[in-house]
This record gives structure tokens, sequence and C-alpha cells, in this order.
């Protein structure tokens, strides 16, 4: 017997017929003896239109209060729980739901983007105990002062792989619309491949570099706790074999063994929501960047690439990136605190980029990889606009139309449609 936790994602969870499928699914895991946690997204589309339904009366994100947006969005989620409640009661298979609140998962208070603190597992424990399936929202929780939280856009997977932690799991698997972690986004490259096994490493730089297949918090939980954690697919027959089923998909490894791929590099990922912003002749000396980049910080922006050139004359041009809804309030961070302070020329934002990534372990022993990246780009015709490093991957800001181009021909040029390596 396993104590396991299945998570299922919006489409997974789309409809009646889907959420009876989860039902099928997972009375087959009961019959077989294992205890069950299910960890569901809410329905397809519902957290845009729960979201949407907002904007409609209040257009601009950043003038509605993000407590509010988190009471409304975290409704999805308490509807699918109690749905595939009713689905598993209905085939006779004992189900039991909750919302975040009621387990507790308490997080702190940075609304839309909390981060979970603890999970009381008492409840939890006490109905497995009585033989039930128990049911947990995804993406939400609740702060110290009792008001709902969410976890960020994907922040089911993340409840997921925490609840996992928090009980002890033998397993969390993450069933979803695609089956495993592919070489880069299936939808993008139909030539992609999936990996039978990817290293923690390489799933949590292909996480925050973009790829959406897990939301990055969840991978961080996996590797904090040794969360042993799998990516599979939802939509095969929910009577398919246990076995099989187990063993299918994407698992997460914390170890490279001989059974690994041994590719130099394992994926392409790519981020649409990013912009640039470049503060044009600042003075070249000590504690600039830090006038710079304090004010963004205090507004609670995160800044990803951040790139300052040679100084030409005493001056230089100072650029970074930010997530494309955080643009905006950059602008004007810079515009109100910071321009004048530290006598910049100009401010020059840039929304239409996106940046690309190449990620894999194999980089640590290989060289190359920046040259075929580069060599691949301008035989494209794309222009580099911004490049940062890390020891297993290489990242580049782009404009964004060329992105899927570049995302092609990366992932062909790194040989990643076939087992044969490019370099
Ligand atoms: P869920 O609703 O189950 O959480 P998501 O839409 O969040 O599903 O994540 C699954 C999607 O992630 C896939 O449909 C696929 O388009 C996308 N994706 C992005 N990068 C990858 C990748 N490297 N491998 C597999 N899927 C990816
Ligand atoms: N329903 C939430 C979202 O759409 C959380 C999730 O699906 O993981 O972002
Ligand atoms: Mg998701």
């Amino acid at each position: 017997m396993a104590l396991v936790v299945h998570k299922y994602g919006g489409t997974s969870m789309g409809s009646v017929q889907r959420i009876q499928n989860v039902a099928q699914r997972v009375t087959k895991w009961v019959k077989a003896g294992h205890q069950v946690v299910i960890v569901p997204s809410a329905m397809s589309g519902d957290t845009n239109r729960l979201l949407g339904l907002a904007k409609e009366i209040n257009p601009d994100a950043a003038d509605m209060s993000p407590r509010e947006l988190d009471m409304i969005a975290a409704t999805g989620e308490q509807v699918s729980v109690g749905l595939l409640a009713i689905a598993l009661q209905a085939i006779g298979t004992d189900a039991v739901s909750y919302t975040g609140w009621q387990v507790p998962v308490k997080t702190n208070n940075a609304f839309t983007k909390a981060r979970i603190e603890s999970i009381d597992d008492t409840r939890i424990k006490a109905d497995l105990a009585q033989g039930r399936v128990v049911i947990v929202t995804g993406f939400q929780g609740v702060d110290a002062d009792n008001n709902i939280t969410t976890l960020g856009r994907g922040g089911s997977d993340t409840s997921a792989v925490a609840i996992a932690a928090a009980i002890g799991a033998d397993e969390c698997l993450i069933y979803t619309d695609v089956d495993g972690v592919y070489t880069t986004d299936p939808r993008v490259v139909e030539t992609a491949r999936r990996l039978n096994k990817v290293t923690f490493e390489e799933m949590l730089e292909m996480a925050s570099l973009g790829s959406k297949i897990l939301q990055i918090r969840s991978v961080e939980f996996a590797g904090k706790y040794r969360v042993k954690t799998r990516v599979l697919s939802s939509l095969t027959d929910p009577n398919i074999d246990i076995n099989i089923e187990a063993n299918s998909g994407t698992l997460i490894t914390f170890e490279e063994d001989d059974t690994m791929e041994q590719a130099v590099i394992s994926g392409i990922a790519f981020n649409r929501d990013e912009a640039k912003i470049t503060l044009m002749q600042v003075p070249d000396h000590p504690g600039i960047a830090h006038k710079i980049l304090g004010p963004i910080s205090n507004a609670n922006i995160d800044v990803d690439m951040i790139i300052q050139n040679q100084s030409n004359n005493g001056t230089t041009d100072f650029s970074f990136t930010v997530h494309r809804n955080e643009y905006k309030k950059a602008m004007e961070v810079l515009q109100n605190e910071v321009v004048d302070t530290i006598n910049a020329t100009q401010v020059i934002g840039d929304n239409q980029v996106c940046k690309v990534s190449a990620v894999g372990i194999g980089m640590r022993s290989h060289v190359g990889v920046a040259s075929l990246m580069f060599e691949t780009l301008s035989k494209s015709g794309v222009n580099i606009q911004m490049i940062s490093t890390s020891e297993i991957k290489i990242s580049v800001v782009i404009e964004d139309k060329y992105m899927e181009l570049a995302v092609r021909e990366l992932h062909k040029a790194f040989g990643l449609e076939t087992q044969d390596q490019a370099i």
C-alpha cells in the first residue's frame, strides 16, 4: 500500500465527463489498496473567467485589491473539489473535500502570489485512516488573519507537492494534458520528444525559464523535501493497467544515473512574459545599480536579467528585464523615483521581447553550447538583445515575433528531435 497525491489540472477537470474519468481512475488506485489525496485545479478556463469578471468592472489590474482578486479566483477550485467528491461518491468511493482554509494550508499574505508556510495534516490523515479519499483544493490557502490567498497562476502544482511533502506521501503524480515533460512545449514544436526522466536541477531551470508544465515553486518543494514527483497524462483510459500508468510519463530524479539520456541539452524553454527596460547614460560609479534596482525591489517587482555595458565617458547603459505584467509599474517607479536622482538621460522600454533558453546538465562538461546557440540564431536572422548564462543554461532575450522560429531551430540544432547529439 502506498500513500500518493494525485494532482489534476484544469483540462483534466475540464468537464463533467472528465471529472467522472478522474473519479474512475482514483477508484482504481483505491481498489489496488492505495491511500489517495487529490489536489485538483479549477475546471479549465474558470480562473480566467472569474478574473475576467473583475476586469469587466475595473480594467486596470494594478488598481484592483489583490485580496479581493484572491477571494474571487479561489472559488474555481472550491467548485471542482465538490464536484469530484460527488463523482467519487456516485461510484461508491468514500471521499471528502476541503478548501485550503479548512485544512488549513497556511500562507503568507502576499495576495495573488502567496507562499505556503505550513500545512496541518491532522484532518487529512484522520480521513485517510477512515478509508476516505481526501480532496484538497489546489492554488489556495489562508493567511494569519484568515484571509483567503492564492499561490499564483499554475499554483495547484505547488499545492500538490507541498501536501505530498506534509503528509509524507510516497509519490506525487501530476496528471495533465500531455503525457510528460518534453524537450520543449509540444504545442510549439511538433517533433518535441518526451523525456522518461529529467533531473531536478533541469526541471527547476525549465520551470523558472518559463516552461509552464510545472509551477517553479512546486519543483522547489520537490527538491527541498525530496518528493518523488512524476508528470503523466490524465487523458488515457482511466481503466488502464495501474502498473503501466504508475510507470508512465516523466519522473523527476534527484540523482543522475546510467539510465538517463546522456544529452548535453535536455530542453528548450521559452517565456513570452518578458519586458526589457534600459536606462541610458547613467553615471558609472559605485551605488548606481542599487539606486536603480532598490526602488524596483521596494515596489515588489521581480527583476530577472541585468546587464550593464562598458563605461564610455564615465556613463553606461543599464538594462534589465521584468515580467510583462509589471512593466508599466516598473516604468512608473523609474520615472518617479530614479531618473532624476541618478541623472539618466532617458528610459527606454520594450515589452515585445521574449526569452529563449537552452537547458542541460551536460553543459557542465561540454563546450560549444553557446557557440552553437548563437550560430543557429544568427543563421535564422534573429538578433540577440541580452544574454545570460548559468552552469546549466543559456538564455537570450530576442524580439518576440521570432520566438517560435528560434525555439524550432534551436530544438533541431541541438539534436533534440532524435537521440543524436549535435555537439
Ligand atoms: P495543467 O492544467 O494540467 O496544470 P498546464 O497547461 O499548466 O496544465 O501545463 C501543461 C502544458 O504545458 C502542456 O499542455 C504544454 O503545452 C505546456 N508545456 C510547456 N512546456 C512543456 C514541456 N517542456 N513539456 C510538456 N509540456 C509543456
Ligand atoms: N486554477 C489556477 C490557474 O488557472 C491554478 C492552477 O490551475 O494550477 O492558474
Ligand atoms: Mg498548470
